[in-house]
């Protein structure tokens, strides 16, 4: 570290020299002193760190402390923090002016990059945020199909969109709300939700079923072999289209997405976090035929004055280029330790857990079961083991989500020595919390 302890952000004398103060001053001016409600500490408890600057696996506070990083921004750093080469092409782009109002070569690239990775994908369109993919998404399907209807699984999350905002998972199940206020009983009239792993029988005026194809906001829940292929099958029989949510999966789980990974070819996709490289980014896509009703081809409005932003086309190219068969190999391998030693960690500790893994994807659970739904995933979290484990791994230097709905990310700059610290921390912390003689 550069830096001395007490030095604030920019070294501007007159900011906040302490998480304490710092958050203290931004409760006055931004709502929960945050701007996406998880980051909060609510279901934690107690005050955020408040990041300076990251570099690879690490996170650094104004206070000067560091943390060995698994929320990697959930998700899009993949990478670690400011990669070299994403801070070049950002740099770079930058000085070629940060937004047009006309298309780039940037756009075409990062499209290309995308469309190319995933079996079946033929056109993609960009917009700003995973929430703006997952919603035109929908607005695409019942433009394609005639139909309003939509399907979604209790603990998915598809970004803050009114209609999928039922039984979401994630920051919403965080906050002990059901759904959302200000989401009228009519925007959600036409949302069916059902449980996770368990394959429906649809009505034929179904536009789409919306899912995550491995569920990463209720911590991680595989789908049970044939769930995917069940959708699939259910979803041409009634004529509605399948939509895969790969905000979290495409490109973090395996180089073809979820897509690649489980051979099942939905008809709509949703993208965002990793394609962008930690800058905003998201983007749908379907085949040509289905893309063709979007404007200005077809009936279907969508559009956005930083679509297709030049920076974070530079991040997501930069990004994705990193992105070989071999970095999703080595991602998976780092996850597999990890794995094995927060399993270990726990061995001895009074309480059953399970750490889910698929792939790079890694989770746990205070659960005696595999967590097959939203159940278990709430079952977990009402155990009320996450928060003081959270924070003795964090006065351990691992900085985890503060939430026990969320995954781990880990990033391919967590080296041996991170990962050897981060086993140490869960052992030292559940010796802590729960060794013997405790309860
Ligand atoms: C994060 C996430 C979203 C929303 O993306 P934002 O960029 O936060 O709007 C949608 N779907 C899934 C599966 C996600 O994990």
């Amino acid at each position: 570290m550069t830096e001395s302890p007490a030095m604030a952000p920019g070294s501007m004398t007159d900011r906040p020299a302490t998480n304490a103060a710092a958050f203290a001053a931004s409760q006055e001016v931004l709502v929960g002193g945050v701007n996406s409600p998880v980051r909060s500490f609510r279901s934690v408890g107690g005050t955020p760190y408040i990041v300076d600057r990251a570099a690879g696996a690490y996170v650094y506070d104004i206070e000067g402390t560091d943390y060995i990083d698994y929320v990697q921004s959930y998700g899009p750093s993949i990478l670690g923090h400011a990669h070299p080469d994403v801070v070049a092409a950002v740099t770079e782009a930058a000085h070629r002016g940060t937004s047009y109002g006309a298309p780039t070569l940037g756009e075409l690239r990062l499209a290309e990059l995308v469309v190319g990775r995933i079996p079946g994908l033929e056109m993609i369109r960009m917009t700003s945020s995973g929430t703006e993919a997952a919603m035109s998404a929908i607005r695409l399907a019942r433009g394609v199909t005639g139909r309003t209807k939509i399907v979604k699984f209790d603990g998915n999350y598809h970004g803050h969109v009114d209609a999928l905002l039922a039984a979401a998972g994630s920051g919403v199940a965080n906050q002990g709300l059901s759904g959302s206020a200000g989401v009228p009983a009519s925007v959600v009239a036409d949302t069916v939700v059902l449980p996770y792993n368990r394959v429906p029988t649809l009505d034929d005026d179904v536009a789409v079923v919306a899912v995550e194809p491995v569920a990463a906001n209720m911590g991680l829940v595989p789908p049970v072999p044939g769930f995917l292929e069940g959708l699939r099958a259910e979803c041409d029989r009634v004529g509605a289209l399948l939509l895969f949510d790969e905000v979290i999966t495409g490109f973090r789980l395996d180089h073809g997405g979820a897509t690649a990974w489980s051979g099942v070819t939905p008809d709509v996709w949703a993208f965002g976090k990793v394609i962008g490289g930690g800058l905003p980014v998201g983007a749908y896509g379907a085949s040509r035929e289905v893309m063709s009703f979007v404007a200005p081809l077809g009936p279907v409005y969508q559009g956005g004055t930083l679509s297709g932003n030049p920076l974070a086309m530079a991040a997501g190219i930069a990004t994705l280029n990193l992105l070989t068969p071999s970095a999703y190999a080595e991602l998976t391998a780092k996850a597999e330790q990890l794995a094995a030693g927060i399993a270990a960690a726990f061995s001895a500790a009074p309480m059953a857990v399970q750490v889910p893994r698929v792939g790079p994807l890694l989770g746990f659970f205070f659960a005696a079961q595999p967590v097959v739904d939203n159940g278990g995933a709430t079952a977990s979290a009402d155990s009320g083991h996450y928060a003081p484990l959270f924070h003795a791994l964090l006065e351990r230097g691992i900085a985890l989500a503060p939430g026990p709905y969320e995954i781990m990310f880990p990033s391919l700059a967590h080296g041996e020595k991170e990962i050897d610290r981060t086993i140490d921390a869960f052992s030292d912390a559940v010796e802590t919390l729960w060794g013997s003689g405790r309860d």
